[in-house]
């Protein structure tokens, strides 16, 4: 029996936006970017040239690889904004980047970040878990810096607060392209019929 693969053009990368002082994860976040132009997979992604987030961007960039910026119109200063892009979206605010990068996404990924890693992270999660949208979540856990994560997500588990099947929403893979053949082969579990509002 053949699979039906997921598609993957555009992908949205959530990452830090601060270079942190890891090599190995600066180093990856740069090859991520070549492996997309790769691919030939459209970067979706916050279009700043700062931290990991340019790192990827100029993977793509220095590849001829695609890159749409989504940014919201308070962080578009020429100390922020990545200008090689081919496509740079301003939105008013936080909340209209996060849904236009959904929207235009097939797929997310996230990288080693802070805070703002985080929270787009888990939201997206978070809404797959709702039934809002069947797109494939991934977590590159480069030179194990999500290993606590995954730890605490354990713990989440074994003590009745995260269901497994939600848990198993989250790809992992401490390698890019084979955690990209894990997304495009995800297949969601089906969400409970009564939160089953599934749009996307
Ligand atoms: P953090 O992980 O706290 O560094 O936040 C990174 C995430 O927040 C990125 O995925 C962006 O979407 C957003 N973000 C934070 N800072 C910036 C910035 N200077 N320019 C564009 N996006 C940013």
């Amino acid at each position: 029996m053949t699979e039906t693969l997921n598609k993957i053009h555009n992908l949205a990368v959530f990452c830090a936006s601060s270079d942190g002082n890891d090599e190995r994860i600066y180093n990856t976040a740069y090859e991520v970017g070549r492996s997309m132009a790769k691919n030939d997979i459209r970067l979706i992604y916050g279009g700043s040239k700062l931290g990991l987030m340019g790192q990827v961007a100029r993977g793509i960039m220095d590849h001829d690889g695609k890159a749409t910026g989504v940014i919201p119109d308070f962080l578009k200063t020429k100390e922020v904004v990545h200008e090689g892009l081919d496509k740079l979206i301003t939105t008013e605010d936080m909340h209209e980047r996060k849904l236009t990068m959904h929207e235009l996404s097939d797929a997310f990924l996230t990288l080693p970040g802070g805070f703002g890693t985080f929270e787009e992270l888990f939201e997206i999660v978070t809404w797959a878990q709702l039934g809002l949208h069947r797109k494939p979540i991934g977590l590159l856990n480069i030179n194990g810096f999500y290993d606590d994560l995954i730890n605490m997500l354990e713990t989440m588990c074994e003590k009745g607060l995260l269901k497994r099947d939600n848990l198993d929403i989250l790809i992992v893979s401490d390698n890019f392209e084979d955690l990209l053949g894990k997304m495009r082969k995800f297949e969601p579990k089906p969400v409970p019929k009564w939160m089953n509002r599934h749009q996307t």
